[in-house]
């Protein structure tokens, strides 16, 4: 585990907004039609080199994969834990189970239940996969039918690696890998990472985890 004694470290949990060409991948799994596993874990690996650099870049300290890969809650335990079996109920309404809000705020639940599922859909995905998708996972229901164990080793590895492989950067010019973070090529000096909002003192853009303007010396961030 990272630590320091000097300040607090920032890190990020939770789900970040996953490309639509991982989205329509999972969708497609979940709705129950083939999908090319090869393709869609390359997909996955370059949607979480893309994160881990936005938020190294943003200056967190211990950035997290965004669960590209991860179809839902739901899905990641039934993944990585034995013991749970799915099985459908076919009367099971699609409605997200919040009695009490339900009860208490029927009319904006009743517009959140009819959207909560597809309002996440970038365009690009087709309405007809995410409809599929809702409707085969409409009724099924997770349920304990045995000892809970791991079983998730080997995905947890294909995460680990997936990590580790992305801390560093490839320069476009000279090949030197440098960490994700570091604005420019140690070696030749190629800009790596996207450009900053221009310069306050000088009006000149820098790039993102520049701590000075190089043009003026202003302090960046
Ligand atoms: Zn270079
Ligand atoms: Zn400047």
């Amino acid at each position: 585990m990272k630590r320091s004694t000097d300040r607090i470290l920032t890190t990020h949990v939770g789900s970040l907004c996953r490309p639509a060409d991982v989205l329509e991948g999972i969708l497609t799994k979940v709705s129950g039609q083939p999908r090319d596993e090869a393709a869609f874990n390359e997909k996955v690996r370059q949607g979480v080199i893309h994160n881990l650099k936005m938020q190294a870049e943003v200056g967190i300290d211990i950035p997290s994969d965004g669960e590209v890969g991860r179809p839902s809650f739901a899905g990641y335990v039934t993944e990585r834990l034995a013991g749970l079996s799915t099985t459908t109920e076919p009367s099971a309404s699609s409605a997200m189970n919040y009695p009490i809000l339900n009860e208490e705020f029927p009319g904006f639940m009743a517009q959140y239940n009819a959207m909560y599922r597809k309002i996440w859909m970038p365009p690009a995905v087709p309405l007809s996969l995410v409809d599929s998708a809702i409707e085969r996972t409409r009724a099924e229901r997770v349920i304990v039918t045995d000892k809970i164990t791991y079983q998730g080793q080997a995905e947890i590895k294909r995460d680990l690696e997936q990590q580790k492989v992305s801390k560093e950067v490839g320069c476009p010019k000279c090949h030197t890998a440098n960490p994700v973070r570091t604005p420019y090529c140690a070696k030749c000096a190629e800009a790596l990472t996207e450009p900053t909002a221009p310069c306050a003192m000088c009006g000149k853009y820098n790039r993102m985890g520049s701590r000075f303007c190089i043009y003026c010396g202003n302090r960046l961030r």
